[in-house]
């Protein structure tokens, strides 16, 4: 296949792309390289690139005319930052699906939104199940779920060929410092605090990048048209994550430091994967390996990451 990855140049869509060109696919990589976007992330991947904004219809039909499917992975993806302004997450994260959408429409290839369990909002108990109603917490979560019933109504309306997959927390190699496990492994590899939310009790599911991915490829080849599916992980509270990431580095507890709670913080997400299992996915890494390969891979790649954090310190 020839395959359209938006935001090839972030931490799941570069893992995503990797997956697919060693298993011999051909993928044009269309990203605006925002401050989460990096070339260095698809070093020695051969592909073709383009450079641009996945809300510009011009730009979607230069990258994706002769694909045989697009998977979108392009998007604003920090909920810190949505909270500080929504904007661009509804530029690209709504209007950007929008434009993929008309273009798959018109094409007849297949679609796979990638979406995120944070749709469902608040589970207090249970498991969310992709019948459940969204109920997006966030400004960034809003959007996701905004994206996702644009492609339920393209669906229904146009009879597209599209998946959606809602993934929970992914973590691994190359995942921009912003997001709580690599910010946390950083941070005590170089002795600072773990800026921990409120309590800390908040539960999230975790799944290692490649098993996410390589859910995310299977939807992609043998997903059904009009079908959701989730990808779970691992649960655990956030305190116990922090010290699990202490106890990996080598670190003290006493580097845990509690912080004020994000406004409108969902307490637990968690979902039912069940139907993606019975795809046939399940996850090859336990939270504890993933996260020991993880803290290797920031371990030796300090020249990726410092530079990153330098940026974000200066601004
Ligand atoms: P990321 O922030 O690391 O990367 C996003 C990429 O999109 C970057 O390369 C960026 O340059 C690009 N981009 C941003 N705006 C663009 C635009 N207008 N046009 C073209 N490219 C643009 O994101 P990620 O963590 O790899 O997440 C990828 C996808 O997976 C997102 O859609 C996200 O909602 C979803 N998701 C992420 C997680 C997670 O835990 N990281 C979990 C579930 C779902």
């Amino acid at each position: 296949m020839r395959v359209l990855v938006t935001g090839g140049c972030g931490f799941i869509g570069s893992h995503f792309v990797k997956r697919l060109v060693s298993a011999g696919d051909a993928v044009v990589v269309l990203d605006l390289l925002t401050y989460a976007g990096n070339p260095v992330n698809l070093a020695g991947v051969p592909h073709d690139f383009v450079h641009g904004d996945v809300a510009d219809a011009e730009t979607v039909r230069a990258a994706a005319e002769g694909c045989d499917a697009v998977v979108n992975f392009a998007a604003e993806t920090h909920v810190d930052r949505s909270i500080l302004g929504g904007g661009e997450f509804v530029h690209t994260n709504v209007a950007g699906t929008q434009v993929l959408l008309e273009w798959v429409r018109r094409a007849g290839v297949r679609f796979v939104q990638v979406s995120t369990d944070e749709v469902y909002g608040d589970v207090p108990q249970g498991a969310s199940s992709e019948s459940d109603p969204l109920r997006p917490s966030s400004p960034y979560a809003a959007s996701k779920a905004s994206a996702d019933l644009l492609v339920l109504a393209y669906l229904r309306t146009f009879g597209i060929d599209a998946s959606i997959t809602r993934g929970s927390n992914a973590y691994g190699p190359f995942q921009y410092p912003e997001k709580l496990v690599p910010l946390f492994i950083t941070n005590a590899l170089e002795g600072r605090p773990l800026p921990v939310y409120g309590d800390g009790r908040q539960r999230r599911t975790w799944a290692y990048v490649e098993d996410q991915c390589a859910a995310i490829n299977l939807v992609l080849r043998n997903g059904r048209a009009g079908e959701i599916y989730n990808v779970g992980g691992d649960e655990r509270e956030n305190l116990e994550l922090s010290r699990l990431i202490l106890d990996l580095t080598g670190s003290s507890p006493d580097l845990v430091e509690h912080v004020e709670d994000r406004p409108g913080h969902d307490r637990r997400y968690r979902v039912d994967s069940s139907r993606i299992e019975s795809l046939g996915w399940s996850p090859a890494a336990s939270l504890e390996e993933g996260l020991d390969r993880t803290v290797d891979w920031y371990r030796e790649r300090r020249d990726w990451w410092a530079p990153l954090k330098a940026g974000e310190a200066a601004a």
